[in-house]
């Protein structure tokens, strides 16, 4: 289960090695729910003291989220991109308007 960073303890990652993994969502102009979803993992961490926890603390606001899955020992870190795509059902519900 994917908790927020923020709500998850330092003890509940003390001594743990996670795999953090990068998740790019595409999201559409008009709606702006995601297109679609990259994900890849970039590196592993270790939580060994609290100083480690801290940092990733600290590294989280650089991202627009970040979910902990406590179970998988992933780290995810999601960000926000706009490819200037639309979902096919937006360009129907709002390009008339856009369009006058
Ligand atoms: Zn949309």
């Amino acid at each position: 289960m994917r908790k927020a960073l923020q709500t998850v303890k330092f003890k509940e990652m003390e001594n743990k090695t996670f795999v953090v993994i990068q998740v790019i969502e595409r999201l559409c102009e008009f709606c702006e729910k995601p297109l679609r979803r990259e994900e890849k993992e970039v590196r592993t961490i270790q939580i060994s003291g609290h100083d480690d926890y801290e940092n990733l603390l600290v590294k989280a606001r650089a991202h627009d989220r970040v979910e902990v899955d406590i179970e998988e020992n992933r780290i995810y870190l999601y960000d926000h991109d706009y490819p200037g795509d639309v979902h096919p059902s937006c360009v129907e519900k709002y390009g008339e308007k856009v369009n006058g």
